[in-house]
């Protein structure tokens, strides 16, 4: 089973969300905020492609040749990335290719960075290694669309490959049976959330 990359914002925030969504199928609301957040990252890909220069191959063939030093370094927008390996799928909303190193980036609608975000931006990585056989250095960042700056930035190292390796698995077992995912204890979060109106753990004030 193929998981979105995504979902551990969902983990973060709340994991009962994941029984919610994948066990009682339950939709969502989509909020004001979110749309105007789909909409931003819109308008970002469409000003990206406006300047980009078109790559007449696959970003395979394309990164073989930056390896033996005959293109220079280019990046990607809504990279699709998966990984059989790890069992995850997802879409990198910017990626930089060097020869000697990768940037993952992440764009997020707010400058805060959350445990979620990191986990998504490791996760990004782990599944960008498998996917491109990569062994070089990855440098993963969180953007803001707000003010277009990078307000977290971390390499994937040893220990943050392990954490999310750990994550990953334990991500499985939960979508394995949904019914196992605890519900959060922190009331403000379920205040909130685009799952309140469905949740039978909505913890009121
Ligand atoms: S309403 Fe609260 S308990 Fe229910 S899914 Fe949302 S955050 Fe979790």
């Amino acid at each position: 089973m193929l998981v979105p990359v995504s979902t551990f914002q969902i983990l973060d925030y709340c994991e009962y969300q994941l029984f919610l969504k994948y066990y009682e199928k339950v939709k969502p609301v989509i909020t004001r905020k979110m749309l105007a957040g789909i909409q931003k990252h819109k308008r970002l890909e469409e000003e990206f492609l406006e300047e980009a220069e078109e790559i007449e191959e696959t970003i395979e063939e394309h990164l073989e040749k930056l390896l033996r030093g005959e293109v220079s370094p280019f990046n990607v927008r809504e990279l699709p990335v998966k990984s059989e390996k790890h069992g995850l799928i997802g879409r990198i909303d910017e990626a930089l290719f060097y020869e000697d190193h990768a940037v993952i980036i992440d764009d997020k609608p707010n400058p805060r960075i959350t445990q979620g975000t990191i986990d998504q931006l490791r996760a990004y990585a782990a599944v960008f290694e498998d996917h491109f056989n990569w062994e070089n250095l990855i440098v993963l960042k969180a953007r803001s669309h707000s003010n277009n700056e990078v307000f977290y930035e971390e390499e994937f190292n040893e220990k943050a490959r392990t954490q999310i390796i750990e994550k990953i698995e334990y991500l499985h077992w939960l979508m394995q049976d949904p019914t196992r995912a605890k519900p959060t204890s922190e009331k403000e979060k379920c205040l909130h959330c685009s799952y309140g109106p469905y949740c039978d753990k909505f913890m009121e004030e």
